[in-house]
């Protein structure tokens, strides 16, 4: 699995949240759009309640849907290994039966293609799982083998058409029908399967020309095709549209769900289910979890003295002040009110407790203007942790922290607090009262 990486960019308004996407905005309509323009741009963009997806939300989708279309392959090859092998057998006796020596002809050419085809996919099979096996595939290389894989679809059912083509005793029915299935089952964005489908179909009518009997008319054949052509690219289109409007809707789903919408960091929900990721990761590694909690000191004198948009004002600039000073493997949360939670995975009691310090201090230096008044502001922080190897439950930890800061508090505030989860008469180097300068 990937490691998780923090999002930077929190600076989003919660109007615009619902719309907001991992690694790229959308960008708005123009209401002021003449109608033909917008339905021209509607072929060819997605458009989500109004917004448009940018092209790499597009880029995004796709890489989705290739390691979904991946994940489908495995499904679909244990219905069409045995199928194949089913028809390479029963074609293989079919000579017990009276036939012409044309339709021999097109049951040895079948055996050999099903054969050819239940290897081919077995092998498609084996390449995906080992592309999967290896951690990070990457959004071109999913991409990549997903065309690759339709091809190759598209590819066994014309060689089972052409040989009956060839034997003037098929049609291209095979073709068509698994044309259809690969539109639907494999979803490619339309700058995709247009050129797709158009080579395909062009290269396939080539070939029929080139190698159809006498016994086959070239004109029921050639309207079929331009037909199914036709229904590929449209039922290709809904199937893409389709798909990309889910997976952005449940996108910003995920995304309200997990954040909080005044400052756009985690919400509590969130960094509680990644603490007990960390702590179950770290007692794997053998390595150390710690949290910071922090409050805001007189929070409620600040809302009393600047007003409630100062006050939230001033819980938007911490945020970002914690983002921006931690690493990207930490998770800064919005805990609720004016408490934070920052959850630092894979870091020694000294380093947390040096992070805490180093962002009381910051916070203590800044001077943030709200309607041309200075607001000062201090928080208190409450730093606790797991040592590696050491059983604790995230509980244990939260409440550790939790007594920490409360401790601060009561103490004077605006200072970092430690108590270790596990021995809460932990090493007094880290028990240390730190006033504030
Ligand atoms: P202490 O130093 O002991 O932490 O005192 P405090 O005033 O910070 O803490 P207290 O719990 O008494 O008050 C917290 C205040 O935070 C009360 C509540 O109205 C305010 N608050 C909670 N959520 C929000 C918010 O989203 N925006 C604003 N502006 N204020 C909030
Ligand atoms: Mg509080
Ligand atoms: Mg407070």
């Amino acid at each position: 699995m990937r490691p998780f990486v923090q999002k930077k960019v929190r600076s989003i308004a919660p109007s615009q949240l619902l719309h907001s996407s991992a690694k790229t905005a959308v960008s708005q309509t123009r209401p002021d759009t003449p109608a033909w323009r917008l339905a021209v741009a509607s072929l060819f963009h997605l458009h989500v309640q109004g917004v448009r997806v940018s092209v790499q939300d597009m880029n995004d989708l796709q890489a989705q849907a290739a390691v979904q279309t991946l994940s489908l392959l495995r499904w679909v090859a244990c219905f069409s290994v045995p199928l194949h092998l089913a028809a390479a057998w029963w074609f293989g006796s079919a000579d017990r039966l009276p036939m012409q020596p044309d339709e021999l002809a097109w049951a040895q050419g079948l055996v050999r293609v099903h054969w050819g085809s239940a290897v081919i996919v077995t092998l498609m099979v084996l390449w995906v799982t080992y592309a999967f096996r290896r951690v990070g595939m990457r959004p071109f290389t999913a991409i990549a083998m997903q065309i690759a894989v339709t091809c190759l679809y598209i590819f066994l059912a014309a060689l089972i058409s052409l040989n009956g083509i060839r034997a003037g005793t098929g049609t291209a029915s095979t073709f068509m029908l698994v044309c259809m299935t690969v539109g639907t089952l494999s979803p490619l964005r339309p700058a995709l399967a247009f050129p797709l489908f158009t080579l395909t179909f062009f290269l396939f009518a080539q070939t029929v020309e080139w190698v159809h009997g006498s016994a086959l008319s070239m004109a029921p054949l050639r309207f079929n095709l331009v037909t199914t052509y036709l229904v590929v690219l449209l039922v290709s289109g809904v199937v893409w549209r389709y798909y990309a409007h889910m997976m952005v809707l449940h996108k910003n789903l995920s995304d309200l769900a997990e954040h909080d919408a005044l400052t756009g960091l985690f919400n509590r929900r969130f960094i509680t289910q990644r603490t007990q990721d960390a702590l179950g990761s770290a007692r794997r590694k053998g390595c150390d979890t710690h949290i910071i909690m922090i409050d805001i000191d007189f929070f409620k004198t600040i809302n009393d003295t600047h007003g409630h948009p100062g006050g939230d004002m001033v819980l938007q600039k911490f945020g970002a002040l914690l983002l921006d000073s931690v690493r990207e493997t930490d998770v800064v949360a919005r805990w609720g009110g004016e408490e934070f939670m920052v959850l630092l995975p894979d870091t020694s009691p000294e380093n947390a407790v040096a992070l805490a310090e180093r962002l009381r201090l910051r916070l203590f230096e800044c001077r943030w203007i709200y309607e041309s008044t200075t607001v000062v502001v201090t928080a208190s922080f409450g730093v606790s942790g797991v040592p590696a190897k050491q059983e604790g439950g995230i509980d244990a930890l939260f409440a550790a922290a939790d007594r920490a800061l409360y401790r601060a508090k009561q103490q004077g505030r605006n200072q970092v607090l430690y108590e270790a989860c596990a021995c809460p008469s932990a090493p007094s180097a880290f028990q240390q009262l730190r006033r504030g300068t």
